[in-house]
């Protein structure tokens, strides 16, 4: 009974017969993994073959051929390779992140004013007629003489606070 062909003893490895050889250069010309050019070899050949990578990759050697993929942990090679996208930016990570983060917010919808009447009345400035400025609130304070709030305008004449109870908002 003859040996099987391409069993997987390192001694029979010189059993492979010229064709299979032939169709091994081909797969790994075509860039074919080891475990692919074994599989590929099954399959054409497979009623008497039964290659396993290992048996794939001793052949490939014998015969001096370069793997394609010289590298099978390439990938992660490539990964570990690729530039964080602060080192691409040449920035810290922190940097980054605070970056991103600023750019999120600034993606994000204004916030609603809040409701104005619910908010404390502003601490006064009790300024004087004479030492308001364009933008102070004009709310009065007291009897004559009057003293001003003197806040920030945020209506056109008082500030927020002032400016809810003027126009009778809740
Ligand atoms: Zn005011």
């Amino acid at each position: 009974m003859p040996a099987p062909l391409g069993n997987n003893n390192g001694h029979r490895v010189n059993t492979w017969p010229a064709e299979h050889d032939e169709a091994l250069k081909e797969y790994f010309a075509e860039g074919m993994s080891s475990s692919q050019v074994a599989d590929a070899l099954n399959t054409r050949f497979g009623w008497r073959t039964n290659y396993t990578r290992n048996a794939v990759i001793g052949r490939r050697i014998r015969m001096g051929i370069k793997s394609a993929n010289p590298h099978p942990k390439g990938r992660k090679v490539a990964k570990a390779a690729a530039p964080r996208p602060w080192e691409a930016a040449g920035i810290s990570k922190r940097q980054y992140q605070r970056r991103l983060a600023a750019s999120r917010g600034v993606t994000l919808p204004p916030q609603p004013l809040p409701v104005s009447i619910r908010c404390d009345a502003p601490v006064s400035r009790n300024l004087a007629l004479v030492d308001l400025e364009a933008g102070d609130c004009r709310w009065p304070h007291g009897d004559s003489p009057f003293t001003f709030c003197g806040s920030a305008r945020a209506g056109i004449a008082y500030c927020m606070y002032h400016d809810a109870l003027a126009t009778g908002r809740p």
